[in-house]
């Protein structure tokens, strides 16, 4: 197997390895690293929206050697190599101290999406920045694991909305090019493929790697030559297509990973599938074993005992389900591999709806372990899944629950990291997960916290005025739109982010519930308010898209125009801008659907304080000081935003504008160190930690894996 990074001819030698940094995502999460290829070029760092590749591509050959004669940023330079180096062959790590006899133990990770950089368009939303977050942990925590995905050629759409407030869906061919992915190679020169059967046809996928920190993130492409022109498209886009599109796409990520897996010369001990996309990875684990000439029971139990499945979501449409027939059309005659009859086989994902076949339940059944992800969606889980064990109690459904939590060194703003090196510790990355070490959030000076945030909030107002005014220039849009976009935002006034997607358990609209309240606590001279919206709908979900038509209608309105903004085409860069620059995170999920919003641990961690219903994680994250909890024990909409409107009014709004003498909101800022001395265990070493030691097990032999299941 052969991969090479490309040369960048005009790079000085003094300069030589800036491409082998590119090329290591790991640059993305280390403060030194980003400011380093923010100095080399500030305006082309902006216009590339933080994609050194393209901005190597783009410098000039003059430029760029001028700037290998500045000895400050050459300083930075070799403080980055030396850090990258010492990264990437440690001395030790979490997991070789924790676990020194498990050098050869592996986990594979399966995803169908993963949110690295906004460079990689590959993701559409929680699951894939989750996957993103992972991949970045595993790597920081040492723990041996190679993960499996796609390469979208055209990635997940680009939004625009129309003056109506119509959702836009820009396709935009990725270029693989200017990201930094690099396909495999044979050794003499050929492309890597895999290769599988989908139906009639033998489908062929290419393989793209990504280089995590330490952590290999390999993603299968069907778009070459040698496939059909069906087949070519497959893999177009995340989430596009009808069913059998969609069945095709999770054959290839199942059978087609696991090849990929043997094709590099992996034997994962454990196999964490995160939703049932992957599932079929199971049942290639179990056609391998039985044509070892084991017993359908024998491989069966060792199947299960390998994987872990990590169910995402409660929300019915997240859950995977084809007809018999498709599973038959695009799998024929599977169970003859697995020595079964076709009933046996498709009992293996039978859904009790007679006839169809749950890529969940698939999973469920080959897996010996199963989380979901918060404490109060493990409840729901196993409410909703509880049918498929008839004979266990409630309490007894075996499936457990891991929070989900972010990987903090990528969600802190930059501005605000040497701070916390300052006050929680030179070594709070190590220590992060550790809530004492976060008690020393309350030494930060006020003042120093409150300048640092209203810097981002200013950083946040300029980069949305900045998008609405390129709106305006490039695509002429009419005036109303400028505003929506948030082009009148206002620095001073209590700033709230609600982003997510549009779906609609999400219920962005909820805050419009009444709209004559609203406009009075918006528009309070004294003390304003503005909501900034991010967020796309999926292409299908038309309900989705008319609640962010209402949205943005709402944003353009004479009466709550220049108080209310969307940003288009919501990304992982327009989070990280949103979640340390606005004042509160709102959140209004229809409990108990959202699973764990990981944003608002994001907003958190900055110091950003939390106004949600008790869902998801904020269920176990709101600790009385460190935010507000909407009460939604109703199911009457309108009761939820009156009491939101309640809370804004009467305590959100006027703690905000409490000042002292020098300007200084002082109890407002005790709520924002609470966030971010409460947010330890919402980080992704705490999680991951949890999975290793919980669930991955890396000391346990096969048979004791198998003997426990
Ligand atoms: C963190 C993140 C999400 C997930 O957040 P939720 O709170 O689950 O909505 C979705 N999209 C992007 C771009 C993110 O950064």
């Amino acid at each position: 197997m052969k991969v090479e990074i490309p040369t960048f001819p005009y790079l000085p030698k003094r300069f030589g390895r800036l491409g082998e940094l590119a090329y290591n995502l790991w640059w993305s999460w280390n403060a030194e690293a980003r400011s380093l290829f923010r100095e080399i070029d500030r305006t082309l760092w902006r216009r590339t929206h933080h994609n050194p590749i393209q901005m190597l591509k783009l410098m000039s050959p003059e430029v760029l050697a001028e700037r290998a004669e500045q000895t400050q940023l050459m300083e930075l330079y070799d403080l980055v190599l030396a850090q990258f180096d010492q990264y990437m062959a440690p001395q030790e790590t979490w997991f070789s101290r924790t676990y020194p006899d498990c050098s050869d133990w592996q986990l594979a990770y399966f995803c169908a999406e993963f949110g690295v950089h906004s460079s990689l368009p590959i993701y559409s939303g929680g699951l894939g920045l989750l996957a993103g977050d992972t991949c970045k942990e595993a790597s920081d925590l040492g723990i041996p694991m190679v993960a499996i995905g796609f390469l979208y050629p055209q990635g997940y759409f680009h939004q625009h909305v129309g003056v109506d407030g119509q959702q836009e869906a820009v396709n935009e061919r990725l270029n693989a090019f200017d990201t930094p992915v690099l396909p495999l190679y044979h050794e003499n020169g050929e492309r890597l493929l895999v290769s599988m059967q989908i139906g009639t046809q033998e489908v062929k996928a290419a393989i793209w790697k990504v280089q995590v920190g330490r952590v290999p993130t390999y993603l299968m492409e069907t778009d070459i030559l040698e496939n059909e022109p069906a087949i070519r498209n497959l893999s177009a886009q995340l989430y596009g297509g009808d069913q059998r599109m969609r069945l095709q796409q999770e054959i290839l990520l199942g059978i087609g990973g696991v090849r990929v897996l043997r094709a590099l010369g992996y034997s994962p001990s454990l196999a964490h599938l995160n939703e049932g996309h992957a599932a079929f990875a199971g049942l290639e684990f179990l056609r391998e074993k039985i044509q070892q000439g084991k017993s359908f029971e024998q491989a069966f139990s060792e199947v299960r005992s390998q994987m872990l499945f990590t169910t995402h979501t409660p929300v019915n449409a997240g859950h995977d389900v084809f007809s018999f027939s498709l599973i038959e059309e695009y799998l024929p005659g599977f169970w003859n591999r697995l020595g079964l009859s076709r009933e046996e086989f498709l009992n293996l994902g039978a859904s009790p709806e007679p006839g169809f076949f749950s890529m969940t339940i698939l999973a469920f059944r080959l897996s010996a372990q199963t989380n979901a992800v918060s404490r109060r969606h493990g409840e729901t889980t196993r409410t909703m899944w509880h049918f498929l064990w008839p004979h266990k109690s409630l309490d007894e459904v075996p499936i457990d629950s891991v929070t989900n939590g972010v990987h903090a060194p990528s969600w802190i703003a930059l501005e605000l990291l040497p701070e916390i090196a300052r006050y929680v510790g030179a070594d709070w990355v190590e220590n992060q997960d550790s809530t004492e070490i976060w008690n020393r959030v309350l030494e930060i000076p006020d003042d120093v916290l409150w300048a640092i945030h209203f810097l981002l909030k200013n950083k946040l107002l300029s980069f949305v005025r900045e998008r609405a005014r390129r709106r305006w220039v490039e695509d002429r849009i009419a005036a109303s739109q400028v505003v929506a976009l948030g082009g009148l935002l206002n620095p001073h006034a209590l700033t709230i982010g609600f982003a997510r997607r549009f779906a609609t358990y999400k219920r962005a609209t909820l805050v419009l519930q009444d709209r004559e309240r609203l406009k009075r606590i918006l528009q309070n001279p004294w003390m304003p308010v503005q909501i900034i919206f991010a967020g796309k709908a999926h292409p299908a979900d038309e309900p989705g898209k008319l609640y962010l038509q209402q949205i943005y209608q709402a944003c353009s309105s004479p009466e709550l125009g220049g108080h209310l903004a969307f940003i288009e085409d919501y990304d992982k860069q327009v989070a990280y801008r949103m979640v340390c620059g606005v004042d509160v995170w709102l959140n209004t999920p229809r409990p108990p659907l959202e699973a764990s919003g990981t944003s608002g641990q994001k907003a958190a961690f900055n110091g950003v304080p939390n106004l949600s219903v008790s869902d998801g994680w904020w269920a176990e994250g709101y600790n009385g000081n460190n935010g507000w909890t909407i009460e939604s024990d109703s199911d009457d909409d309108r009761a939820v935003a009156e009491n939101l409107y309640d809370l804004l009014e009467y305590e959100i709004v006027p703690l905000f504008y409490k000042r002292d003498a020098g300007g200084i909101p002082r109890d407002w800022v005790r709520v924002m160190k609470e966030a971010m001395r409460s947010a330890a265990p919402f980080s992704a070493r705490r999680m991951l930690k949890e999975y290793v030691d919980r669930f991955y097990r890396p000391k346990r032999t096969l048979e004791e894996v198998v003997q426990e299941s």
